[in-house]
């Protein structure tokens, strides 16, 4: 595939071509002190010149001394918001003279242009794809928005203080999933973007931008970001341990101990790019007709397992263990990849400061030292 160096102003030019070509470009922005994905129509819109601050719980942005475009890890929003929305019509039930007649929702028409997605980010895509489009029940919505997106990634040249995507082999380098790969190069005088194209499309559109060749000292300096980016990751996920870890220890005590201090706010799964429950709402109006609506919904709430007159997960104890045995475990075995990316996203997002890394070495810990006594 081809590459270019691409300086600023020709970099410019991007979002209004993808915008020329039929695509809804789908961003970074800044909105009310966070930067969040949203609609984009150029490159004014990106939080050019912020970056951002992560720990348990607690998030903020700052001014950065320089003019980055991407110099930010993640915010709280992912791009499954529009790949699989917050909320789908899925049929609609009307009174005929024939009788009943039921009409799937048509899938829509989006072309969305994906802007600035992480390699974290584009592994979990990659996970959901296992979900919604790899299967015998595959959801027709999903499919056509993912066949139709394009993916403008970006190789991450800062790691926010609760990522660790680096040990679970999904960042920071965007390795496959893409049309195009960006790499920022900020330093000094220099501000440059040397993009690569993954795809015929993507490379299509490169040869729509003005820029110069890459030189071997440019994919060096690709190298070198993406290297320091990975070696400044101070969190890490034992990823090969999870399954035996978790399953093996489903009445050790660390599930109460995580109990008392979860609230069930459901933040971590609606923050989350991987995770996918949903719910099904019915509506209907005054003229008969039925709505069937499918809503994102959360394993945190007591209501999701309600199954014949009561909860079956009825305790705080037995949803937070269900949500990291899934995601860390048992995924495995139903999707065959861990439905963890490392973002660290329901770290920063969590009000009780529940910290997924720290819980899963802590009960490492706690077994090894059983072992040993
Ligand atoms: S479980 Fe947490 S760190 Fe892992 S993908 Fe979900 S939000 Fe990100
Ligand atoms: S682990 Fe944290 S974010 Fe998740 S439900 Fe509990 S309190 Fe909310």
């Amino acid at each position: 595939m081809a590459s270019k160096v691409v300086g600023v102003r020709e970099f410019d030019s991007l979002i209004p071509l993808l915008r020329d070509r039929g695509y809804d470009v789908i961003g970074p922005t800044v909105d009310e002190g966070t930067i969040v994905l949203d609609h984009v129509a150029t490159s004014a819109d990106l939080p050019i010149g912020w970056t951002d601050h992560h720990d348990k719980g607690t998030y903020s942005l700052d001014k950065r001394a320089d003019e980055a475009y991407f110099g930010y890890a993640v915010g709280p929003r992912t791009f499954k918001r529009w790949l699989y929305p917050p909320r789908q019509t899925i049929l609609t039930i009307e009174h005929a003279e024939t009788g009943l007649v039921f009409k799937p929702e048509p899938t829509a028409d989006e072309r969305y242009a994906f802007v600035g997605v992480r390699a974290c980010e584009i592994a979990a895509m990659e996970i959901q794809d296992r979900v919604f489009a790899h299967d015998a029940f595959a959801d027709p919505h999903y499919v056509e928005r993912r066949a139709r997106s394009l993916i403008v990634g970006v190789n991450c040249a800062v790691a926010g203080e609760t990522c660790f995507c680096d040990s679970m082999g999904t960042g920071p380098e965007c390795t496959a999933g893409y049309d195009l790969v960006i790499t920022e190069v900020v330093s000094g005088e220099r501000h440059e973007f040397i993009v690569e194209s993954g795809t015929d499309e993507g490379e299509t559109i490169l040869t729509e931008l003005d820029g110069r060749p890459t030189t071997p000292a440019d994919r060096k300096e690709v190298r070198t970001i993406i290297e320091d980016t990975a070696a400044s990751m101070t969190r890490t996920m034992p990823k090969d341990e999870t399954y035996s870890l978790l399953t093996e220890n489903l009445e050790h005590p660390i599930w109460d101990s995580i109990a008392e201090r979860c609230l069930n706010c459901t933040n971590c799964t609606l923050v989350c790019p991987t995770c996918f429950c949903s719910t099904m709402e019915d509506m209907t109006d005054l003229d008969g007709r039925a709505v069937r609506k499918r809503r994102w919904d959360s394993c945190f709430n007591r209501e999701f397992t309600f199954l014949h007159g009561h909860a079956v997960r009825f305790t705080t104890k037995s949803r937070y263990r269900q949500w990291m045995t899934h995601k860390l475990a048992y995924w495995y075995d139903q999707f065959g990849t861990s439905g963890c990316v490392g973002c660290g996203r329901c770290i920063t997002w969590c009000p009780a400061k529940i910290d997924i890394t720290e819980e899963i070495a802590h009960l490492a810990e706690q077994t090894r030292e059983e072992v040993a006594t």
